[in-house]
């Protein structure tokens, strides 16, 4: 048999409602943890580097990481092809760095099917206002984009209750904190 993996914890949840915030409270309380860097087809926002927030790609190199296997899961979000790099999650986890995956739900879906004991959370937004004030608010994002972005979280908020622990973001320590447990394989109440 071999050596226990360290945890895997997907946060999912609609564009907008603080996914990132969250994810980096989560870095600051824990920096034992190895977040995962997708790569995307979607163009670098004002300030993003390569390699950091993530892969920027063309669409033939994202085929091309398909066609391999190379990647954990994918989807296509608002236009663009986003997805999880399969060897570097398992190298981690490997070698006993639990890792945190921030992706929508369908790739979260697909994390679900391929890693049955990854812990799967979701993050809900406090109303249905509050999200589209965020996203409209952040600025980072056309019309036509905050309009697609709208449009899919409806479909993602129904797939809430397919998630193992769903979290009201209202409060980012402690929606922080609660990740943190799964990542330390603490039992939650
Ligand atoms: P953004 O363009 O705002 O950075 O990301 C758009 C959406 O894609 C967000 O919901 C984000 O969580 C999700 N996302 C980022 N990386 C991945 C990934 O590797 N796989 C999947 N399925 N979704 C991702």
């Amino acid at each position: 048999m071999g050596a226990k993996l360290a945890p895997l914890v997907v946060v999912s949840g609609p564009s907008g409602v603080g996914k990132s915030t969250v994810v980096d409270a989560v870095l600051d309380l824990a920096p034992d943890v190895w977040l995962s860097v997708s790569a995307t087809t979607r163009p670098p926002r004002a300030g993003e580097v390569n390699g950091r927030e993530y892969f920027f790609v063309d669409n033939s190199e994202f085929s091309r990481l398909i066609e391999h296997d190379e990647l954990l899961e994918w989807a296509e979000f608002a236009g663009n092809r986003y997805g999880t790099p399969r060897g570097p999650v398992l190298e981690h986890r490997a070698s006993g760095t639990p890792v945190i995956l921030e992706i929508e739900v369908a790739g979260a879906r697909q994390v679900r099917a391929r890693v049955p004991e990854a812990q799967l959370v979701f993050l809900a937004p406090p109303s249905w206002p509050e999200l589209e004030a965020r996203l409209i608010g952040r600025g980072t994002e056309s019309a036509e984009s905050v309009a697609k972005r709208l449009a899919a979280a409806e479909q993602e908020l129904a797939a809430a209750p397919e998630f193992d622990r769903v979290i009201v973001n209202t409060d980012v320590g402690h929606c922080a904190g609660a990740l943190v447990a799964c990542l330390h394989d603490q039992p939650q109440t």
